[in-house]
């Protein structure tokens, strides 16, 4: 009776463990948000113009958010603004460069 006990109670043990587990994981994607949007250091914006009309979306808080449409900064939730690609180039260029 006794050793039952105890097994019960060390399987209750393992399945809140591995609940914590998961909760943690899901903390930590909603900390770092991952979107296709977000370009890194060096990304030559003029391949992002795939419609070619000079123009793409950008954030005004983070340069680095560059879409070809527009869309939502996954950062900061807001539209993103038209600039010319040419403007899109410079602003994430100064964004890493602070
Ligand atoms: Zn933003």
């Amino acid at each position: 009776m006794g050793h039952l006990k105890i097994t019960a109670v060390i399987l209750l043990g393992l399945i809140i463990l591995s609940g914590c587990g998961e909760e943690k994981k899901d903390l930590q994607k909603e900390k770092v948000p991952q979107s296709e949007l977000i370009r890194s250091e060096g990304t030559d914006v003029s391949a992002l113009d795939i419609n070619g009309d000079g123009k793409l979306y950008q954030c005004p808080m983070h340069f680095q958010v560059i879409s070809d449409s527009l869309e939502t900064c996954p950062l900061c939730m807001m539209d993103l603004v038209e600039y010319t690609v040419a403007e899109a180039g410079v602003n994430i260029q100064n964004h890493y460069n602070h």
